[in-house]
């Protein structure tokens, strides 16, 4: 690992103020920062972390006014676990529960797990072997060559590399809106389109709370991955069907959580079963543009959204 500066930071102004100087990240938990900068595979090095642990206040789970508030520094085994969370917002308790092991969910915080870069092999490459269009270069090297793990939704300034968020399609399922140091911008607006992968938080900007309104609907979560954990998804799916009316969210099948429209339409109002959960899969991936080798992705999440309807049941 190269040097580079760390600060702690002991109040949210504080730290924006420190990550408004040039190539500095923040750290929450460290599990996905530190192996970027081990591995160096970002274009220029960070010279200064922005410890945000040192912050008080901000990890809590807890009710207030209609809806459920979770602080941006809460690691994912107090979400997996808690009671409130798993009793009312369950899609969202099991997405917690899915990721990674149980000491990387004791260290990796909700913040982190929504502001994670993305997994393409050639972007993680170490040592920064390849330039990709995510780093300023000119091609994506995934979109002639291994792709057997991105995007079957085509492809947003050309490249191909997908969200690997467990959480974030929870959050986009539950109508969540991400608290920040200077707005709230709703889960489904909060990964950027222009710079694939990315969120669209400014470089002064941090995650300060995740709010999801009451409901009483049902929600779930399913995930597929290679290994049964410590895995990202190939492809994963939460719900929330309430009442009459359903929002589903697929995830590592676009450059950020991908909103299941169609499956929505096509389920609302309808008898949860067998058959409308399989429509609704099928509408689901209606309009996916496979790669070379990852076709078998669209069986996988027309799979997973019809096993998440019925998890609803
Ligand atoms: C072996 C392994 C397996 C994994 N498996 C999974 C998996 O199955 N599913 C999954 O979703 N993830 C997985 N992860 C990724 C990662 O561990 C989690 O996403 C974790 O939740 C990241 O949180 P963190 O607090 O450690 O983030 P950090 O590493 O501290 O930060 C990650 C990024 O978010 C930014 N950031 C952190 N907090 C904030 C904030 N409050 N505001 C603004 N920016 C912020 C940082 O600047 C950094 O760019 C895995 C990681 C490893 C190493």
């Amino acid at each position: 690992m190269r040097k580079f500066d760390h600060i702690n930071a002991t109040t949210i102004e504080q730290a924006a103020s420190f990550l408004s100087k040039s190539n500095a990240y923040a750290i929450a938990g460290g599990t996905d920062i530190l192996g970027t900068m081990k591995d160096e595979i970002l274009s220029v090095y960070p010279e200064t972390l922005v410890n945000l642990n040192t912050i008080p206040g901000l990890s809590y789970i807890k009710e207030e006014g209609g809806k459920l508030l979770i602080g941006a520094l809460t690691v994912l085994e107090d979400i997996a676990v808690s009671d409130i969370v798993k009793t009312k917002y369950p899609a969202l308790a099991q997405a917690a529960f899915s990721t990674a092991s149980p000491h990387l969910r004791e260290m990796g915080t909700i913040g982190g797990n929504i502001c994670q870069m993305n997994r393409c092999l050639y972007f993680r490459s170490p040592d920064n072997r390849f330039n990709c269009l995510r780093k300023g270069g000119n091609m994506c090297y995934a979109m002639a060559g291994y792709n057997k793990f991105h995007s079957i939704f085509g492809a947003m300034d050309g490249c191909v590399a997908v969200n690997p968020s467990d959480t974030a399609p929870a959050l986009v399922a539950l109508n969540a809106t991400i608290k920040t140091s200077k707005r709230e911008i709703a889960a489904e607006e909060f990964w950027d389109v222009a710079i694939p992968g990315s969120t669209v938080l400014e470089a002064d900007e941090i995650v300060t709370e995740i709010q999801i309104p009451a409901t009483s609907g049902k929600s779930a979560f399913v995930k597929f991955a290679i290994r049964k954990s410590i895995d990202f998804p190939v492809v994963n799916c939460a719900v929330l069907i309430d009442g009459s009316s359903a929002r589903i969210c697929l995830n590592a099948v676009y450059n950020k959580p991908y909103r299941a429209t169609g499956a929505e339409e096509a389920i609302a109002g309808k008898a949860i079963n067998e058959e409308n959960a399989e429509a609704a899969g099928t509408a689901a991936v209606k309009g996916a543009l496979a790669l070379q080798s990852n076709k078998w992705k669209i069986q996988i999440a027309r799979t997973m959204v019809k096993r998440a309807i019925l998890a609803c049941a």
